[in-house]
């Protein structure tokens, strides 16, 4: 039987490319069969943790935009305090320019792409797997779904259960260029107002990007509270100035005498994206095609962040692949499990934390604003130094407290989300 390759993969985000560098790394065939022509934009923060920086084998500093080591928290548009970090917390790039150099470590280390092709199905043969796009047909051994929060590998392979839909809007904005360098180092989160979402802004080399999100069963408050955010940031109200460290204080002073606050020029583009967020431990393979990044669900229902989690499945992915292929008696078990044990593990604890934020966001605000600790392990959970996981664990003998508590704020937060869901109608 003849083949495209030995593996094909749908996407070319992070969880298809790293796939591919793994797997063309080890001498396997790999095609990807991506459906833009790259570089192509992406709605995205673009906010890379440390620890995904941990995860990708290679150095990824030459598209990094902004360090990042200072977050500016407020809550409801209220109690602004801001807290700096002697480490980097977040490394912003443009995902436009991140993806591209992805792609291009893959094609050096031996993969193929296809650009401009769009996959529409998968159909699974004895002894082979056929991928249909509209201009023909591809077949190979295996094939890795990495084609994003709207995945057609993940459809027809029916692997979409146990996926709570979130959904988030985001806009690169420009301002003027005293504004951006003064908060070239910091990002603004608004939390706490907004049931299971929240505000943010990350800088950009010359811009901001500016967004909200939260569960798409809100979105019809979404677009009024991004409006409300940006308005809030136009004002400057929020610059509290008590707070700040000295460094910070001069550069605000700086552009306070020209602006009351961020300055907003001109939005370049307002768009809206699907979060998908897998809540219980499921499938992530049928037969010849497994699921890695937001295709298999698996982005943080606390923060959403998604790149680490595509990255780390991609590679696993490519692991489950490697093994497949050298293997009598094959299989693709291993790799469900590995994403269920490693990351599911993790993504379901992010989300009891978000139940507990959602119950309690004025003590968890003031917990973060007061407590150097809640700070620090805050700092090391951006970094991958701790996990959500360790939350639960340093309960000690007493973690049945913390799964009652949980189940508590879990039936509270549901609630909160409805009565919000209501007065919106
Ligand atoms: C507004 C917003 C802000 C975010 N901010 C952050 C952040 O700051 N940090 C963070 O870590 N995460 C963030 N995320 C999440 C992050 O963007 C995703 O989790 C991440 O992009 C997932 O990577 P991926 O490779 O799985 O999919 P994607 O990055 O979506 O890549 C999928 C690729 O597949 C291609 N494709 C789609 N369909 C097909 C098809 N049928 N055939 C062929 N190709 C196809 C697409 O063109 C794309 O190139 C944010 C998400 C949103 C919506």
């Amino acid at each position: 039987m003849t083949t495209d390759a030995d593996v094909i993969i749908a996407g070319a985000g992070p969880a298809g490319t790293m796939a591919a560098y793994e797997l063309a790394r080890q001498g396997v065939s790999v095609l990807i069969l991506e459906k833009s022509q790259f570089p192509r934009y992406k709605v995205c923060g673009a906010g890379l943790t440390h620890k995904i920086l941990q995860e990708i084998p290679f150095d990824v500093s030459p598209v990094f935009e902004t360090t990042v080591n200072t977050v500016i928290f407020s809550r409801g548009f209220r109690d602004v305090f801001t807290r700096t970090s002697a480490e980097p917390l977040i490394y912003c790039t443009m995902r436009d320019r991140f993806d591209a150099f992805l792609l291009s470590k893959a094609v050096e280390a031996g993969a193929r792409v296809l650009h401009g092709i769009k996959v529409d199905d998968v159909r699974q043969e004895k002894e082979f797997a056929e991928v249909i796009t509209r201009t023909g047909s591809f077949r190979s051994r295996l094939v890795i779904g990495a084609d994003g929060a709207s995945s057609a590998v993940a459809r027809s392979a029916g692997l979409r259960e146990n996926i709570m839909p979130g959904l988030a809007w985001e806009a690169e904005v420009t301002a003027g260029p005293a504004v951006v360098k003064a908060y070239s180092q910091s990002i603004f989160l608004d939390w706490g107002s907004f049931p299971g979402g929240y505000a943010w802004l990350f800088p950009k080399a010359d811009h901001f990007s500016i967004g909200v999100g939260g569960p798409a069963s809100l979105s019809k408050g979404m677009m009024d509270y991004y409006r409300r955010f940006v308005d809030y940031l136009a004002a400057g109200s929020w610059q509290d100035e008590s707070r700040m460290n000295n460094e910070y204080r001069i550069l605000n002073n700086e552009f306070r005498n020209k602006n009351s606050g961020i300055d907003i020029l001109n939005t370049i583009s307002l768009k809206s994206w699907p979060i998908p967020v897998r809540v219980k431990r499921s499938r992530f393979h049928e037969g010849r095609v497994m699921v890695a990044g937001d295709a298999g669900g698996l982005t943080d229902p606390l923060t959403g962040e998604g790149i680490y989690y595509a990255v780390r499945s991609g590679r696993l992915a490519a692991e489950a692949c490697f093994k497949y292929l050298g293997s009598t008696n094959p299989s693709l078990d291993s790799y469900t499990q590995v994403v269920n044990d490693e990351l599911m593990s993790e993504l379901i604890e992010a989300n009891r934390i978000k139940y507990l934020f959602n119950t309690a966001p004025v003590k968890i605000h003031s917990f973060v604003r007061d407590s150097d600790r809640a700070w620090r392990a805050f700092g090391k959970i951006l970094r991958g130094e701790r996990w959500y996981a360790d939350v639960r664990l340093g309960f000690g003998k007493w973690k049945f407290l913390w799964s009652l508590g949980c189940r508590v704020s879990k039936w509270v937060s549901d609630y909160r989300e409805k009565r919000f869901g209501d007065v919106m109608m």
